[in-house]
Formats: structure tokens, sequence, C-alpha cells
């Protein structure tokens, strides 16, 4: 990957854009990335933008609901494609077709196979394995927040939070939720990503609320467009949970 540009402009993960200004990351899109350890080797996490993700997993890259709004041109094409749910900023036929190839697998709910029609299905509460990576399928979904009464933007049984196990280590992605009796009983997860925002999931401090129910080692808000995320941190603060913050919308 082409990240020479990045190394200059990171440091210790963070990228110092706030820092140096002067320092100006021409070479733009550059993530920075952080590497969870795992008995089966590093796990590459690359915050790509909003509710996109990529995981670099033994050589294998594992995107989580690419999107058209991110520039893929820097990244690796899919090994895997992880969908969540049937909302644009998920299920993205467009961003799917620009980074997949022949051998692409795609793992999404039955709602998203009924567009993206050559994805595996995996329901609720299902898993499957994928290149040694099991993958468990958790419902995600709205409490009370919908379009008008009696709706929800999210109902329960369409979508799909994932939790993969990698050599060891659980990461679990929200998809868009707010936080359920699921949420709050997951366990042993080393790295989550909790999505935020109104009206469509959760403000910033059910967010966090949620993530101390279930208390990962740590956690990347995600999804968050427009949050207070100082609300987010600040209600974590002692918990023991690190919060990493990244440049999701730069
Ligand atoms: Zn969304």
């Amino acid at each position: 990957m082409k990240r020479a540009a990045g190394a200059s402009c990171t440091l210790g993960g963070m990228r110092m854009l706030a820092a140096l200004p002067l320092l100006v990351c021409l070479a733009a899109p550059v993530w920075a990335a952080d590497t969870l350890s795992t008995s089966a080797g590093g796990v590459k996490i690359t915050p790509v933008r909003h509710g996109t993700v990529l995981l670099e997993i033994g050589g294998k890259a594992w995107y989580v609901d690419p999107w058209s709004q991110a520039d893929f041109s820097s990244l690796p094409k899919a090994d895997v494609i992880l969908i969540t749910d049937v909302h644009g900023d998920h299920m993205d036929p467009e961003a799917i077709a620009k980074i997949r190839k022949p051998s692409t697998v795609i793992v999404a709910p039955a709602a998203v196979a009924q567009t993206v029609t050559d994805a595996k299905t995996l329901a609720n509460g299902k898993s499957m394995t994928l290149e040694g990576v099991k993958i468990e399928a958790i419902p995600m979904y709205n409490l009370q927040r919908g379009p008008e009464p009696g709706k929800l933007f999210h109902d329960k049984g369409r979508g799909n939070g994932y939790v993969l196990n990698v050599g060891g280590k659980r990461i679990y992605f929200s998809g868009d939720t707010e936080v359920t009796p699921e949420m709050k009983a997951l366990k042993n997860i080393d790295v989550a990503f909790v999505c935020m925002n109104l009206p469509y999931t959760m403000p910033p401090d059910e967010a966090a609320a949620g993530v101390k129910a279930f208390a990962p080692k740590v956690v990347y808000p995600y999804h968050y467009r427009g949050s207070d995320l100082a609300v987010f941190e600040n209600a974590l603060k002692g918990s023991g949970i690190e919060v990493r913050l990244r440049g999701w919308y730069e």
C-alpha cells in the first residue's frame, strides 16, 4: 500500500494535522492505522470514513460497509466485505464495484442480499467462519427512534452488527443501532466500533452508556457525523476503556 506520505504526518497512530498545520499531508487521502496484536498475527485497523472500516487480517483485506464517500484509490481490493444494512451509507453497490475482485466474498443480512444478490447471508444470532475468522451476526436496531410514531429507522432482524473473532481477539461493529440488550450482553470485546448520530441511531451519551455496559478494551466512535464526541469521551473518563478518536470525516 502506498502510505509513504502518511508516515510523515502520523505519530502514535494519530494524525498530526492539528499540531503541525504546516506539515501538509499532500497525498490525501491518508488514514492512520492501528494494529491489534492477536495470536494469528497483527490485525491492521484503518478507520476510513463514516461507517467504513478496513481490517487487514493475515494479508487479506476485510471491509465493513464500504461507501462511495470514501476514496478507495490507495486502499487494497477487498477479499471480504461485510455489510450491515440496506441504507445507502452501508449498502452501496457503487463502492462494492470499486473494491471487489472476482474472489471477493460478501457477507450480509438477507435484506441486503435482495440487492447485493451474490452475498452470503447471515441472520441475527448466527455465525460463519471465513479465512479462519469466525463472524457472529449481532442484532442492530432502534428501540424508540423512527421517522414517525410507530415506525423505527432500523427494525430488529433486518440488519447485522458483527463480531469478528481473530486469533483470540474479538472486534465488534455495532452497525446502526441504539443500545440493545444484545449490545449490553457482549462479552470479551477487545475493540469496538460504536455508532452514534441523530436522528437515526443515538446521541453520544447513550452510546457511551452502552459501551460502559459491555466494557470493551478499546472503542472507536464511528458513524458519528455531527455528534459531540467530547460528551462521549467525558462519559467514559475513568472507565478504563480507551477511546480512540480518528479523522473519519477529514
Ligand atoms: Zn448509517
